[in-house]
C-alpha cells in the first residue's frame, strides 16, 4: 500500500504552485546560452539587487558558519523605524508567501474561510487548501479592480481572512483610498485583512493602509524584497500588523526564518532609495514601449499598476510555447482562469525589444 493512502487528503488534492521556467532549463532544452534567454516570467527586476545589497551580502558571507539573529533586529528596527510603529508590529520571512502561510498557520482550519478576489495570487488558494479551509472567491468588477463591497457581502461567521492585493496579479488593476475606506468601515471584527502590497512601489497613487494597522484594525501589510527591490533569489518579505496579529505569527514561524545573507542585504537594500526609483522609471518606460506596440497591433491589454502587464493574446498557452521556443519566457494564465491570456513582465528596453519582436512573429502582426 502507498504511503499517500495515509497522507492528508486536502493535501493530496493540491495541485502544487508553478513558478516561471527557470533560464537555465529553457535554455538546456533548446540547446540555447542562458545568456540568450530572455525571462519575463516571474515579476522580477532586470535592474539586479541594489550594488549595497550586493555588498552587504558578501560582507556578511564570512559570517555564515554562525546561526543568524533570529529575531531579526536590525531589520525589523529600521522597518519599525520607517513605517513609524513598534517592533513588536513587524514579522519578517522569507518571502512575503511565508507571512502568508504564517496568517494561514495561525487562523485556519477545517472550519474556516478565506476570501480573495477572482485571478488573484495564486498562493492564496493553495495556503488556503493546504490548511483545508474553504477558498472564496469573489468576482472582480467590470475593470477588473477587486470587488470590496463583494467581499464584504462573501463574509460569513467562518471568514478568518481577507486577501487584498493592491495593486494585483496577474491582473494589474488597484482599488484606492475611498473605496477601502469604506470596507474597512464595515469589515467585522473577526476577520483579519491582509493588503498584500507586493507591487506598491510600481504604483503612482498610495492608499494609506498603514492607518488601519495604527488604529489597531486587524490589518497587516504584506510587503516582499522580491519586485521593485530585484531580490527575488533572496527570499525575503515582512509584514506590519498588530502587536497580537505579529506575536501570533512570530510563534507560528521557524526559529531561523530569515536567513543571515537576506537580514544583511534587505537592511542596504532598505536605504537604497535611487535603486528603487531607477526599477520604476524602468518599468514606467517598459510599460509605454509595451502598450504602444499593442495599440498598434490592435492586441488588448489591462494597463497595469504593477511590473506586468496581462495581455489578450488569445491562445495563450500556445503563445506561451511558441515564444518558449524562441527564448522568451513569459507566463500563461492557465493556472489563473484566463487562458485567453499571457502575463509579461516589463524588462529593461532590450528585454523588452526582444519579447515584443518575437511576439509579433509569434501572433502574425
Ligand atoms: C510576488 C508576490 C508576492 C511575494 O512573493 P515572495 O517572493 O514570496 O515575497 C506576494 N504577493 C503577490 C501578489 C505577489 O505577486
Amino acid at each position: 500500500m502507498s504511503i499517500t493512502t495515509y497522507a492528508n487528503q486536502h493535501v493530496l488534492d493540491l495541485v502544487a504552485y508553478q513558478p516561471g521556467k527557470p533560464i537555465e532549463e529553457t535554455a538546456r532544452e533548446l540547446g540555447m546560452n542562458p545568456e540568450d534567454i530572455v525571462k519575463l516570467a516571474s515579476n522580477e527586476n532586470s535592474l539586479g539587487p541594489s550594488p549595497r545589497a550586493i555588498n552587504a551580502m558578501c560582507a556578511a558571507a564570512a559570517g555564515a558558519h554562525i546561526y543568524p539573529d533570529g529575531a531579526s533586529f536590525t531589520l525589523r528596527s529600521k522597518l519599525a523605524d520607517m513605517f513609524g510603529v513598534a517592533f513588536e508590529q513587524t514579522v519578517v520571512g522569507s518571502g512575503s508567501s511565508e507571512i502568508i502561510e504564517l496568517l494561514c498557520h495561525a487562523c485556519l482550519n477545517e472550519k474556516a474561510e478565506l476570501i480573495a478576489a477572482k485571478h488573484s495570487f495564486s498562493m492564496y488558494p493553495i495556503m488556503c487548501k493546504l490548511f483545508g479551509a474553504k477558498y472564496v472567491e469573489v468576482d472582480n468588477k467590470a475593470d477588473w479592480s477587486h470587488d470590496l463591497m463583494g467581499m464584504l457581502k462573501a463574509i460569513t461567521p467562518d471568514t478568518r481572512l481577507i486577501f487584498i492585493t493592491n495593486p494585483t496579479n496577474p491582473v494589474g488593476t488597484m482599488v484606492y483610498q475611498e473605496e477601502i475606506d469604506a470596507f474597512m468601515e464595515k469589515v467585522p471584527g473577526h476577520v483579519i485583512i491582509a493588503f498584500d502590497e507586493a507591487y506598491i512601489d510600481f504604483a503612482d497613487e498610495k492608499p494609506d493602509t498603514l492607518k488601519y494597522v495604527k488604529q489597531g484594525k486587524n490589518v497587516i501589510l504584506l510587503r516582499t524584497f522580491s519586485k521593485a527591490y530585484g531580490l527575488a533569489g533572496l527570499r525575503a518579505g515582512y509584514g506590519i500588523t498588530t502587536p497580537e496579529i505579529a506575536d501570533l505569527l512570530n510563534k507560528a514561524r521557524t526559529p531561523f526564518n530569515m536567513n543571515l545573507m537576506a537580514q544583511a542585504a534587505t537592511v542596504a537594500a532598505l536605504e537604497d532609495k535611487e535603486h528603487i526609483a531607477a526599477s520604476v522609471k524602468m518599468v514606467n518606460e517598459g510599460k509605454k514601449q509595451f502598450y504602444a506596440a499593442f495599440d498598434s497591433w490592435g492586441i488588448p491589454y489591462i494597463p497595469s499598476h504593477g511590473n506586468f502587464i496581462l495581455v489578450k493574446t488569445g491562445k495563450g498557452r500556445e503563445v506561451f510555447n511558441a515564444c518558449l521556443s524562441k527564448g522568451v519566457i513569459l507566463r500563461h494564465m492557465d493556472g489563473y482562469g484566463l487562458p485567453e491570456y499571457i502575463r509579461i513582465t516589463v524588462g529593461n528596453q532590450s528585454e523588452n525589444t526582444r519579447c515584443l519582436e518575437v511576439l509579433k512573429e509569434v501572433c502574425g502582426k
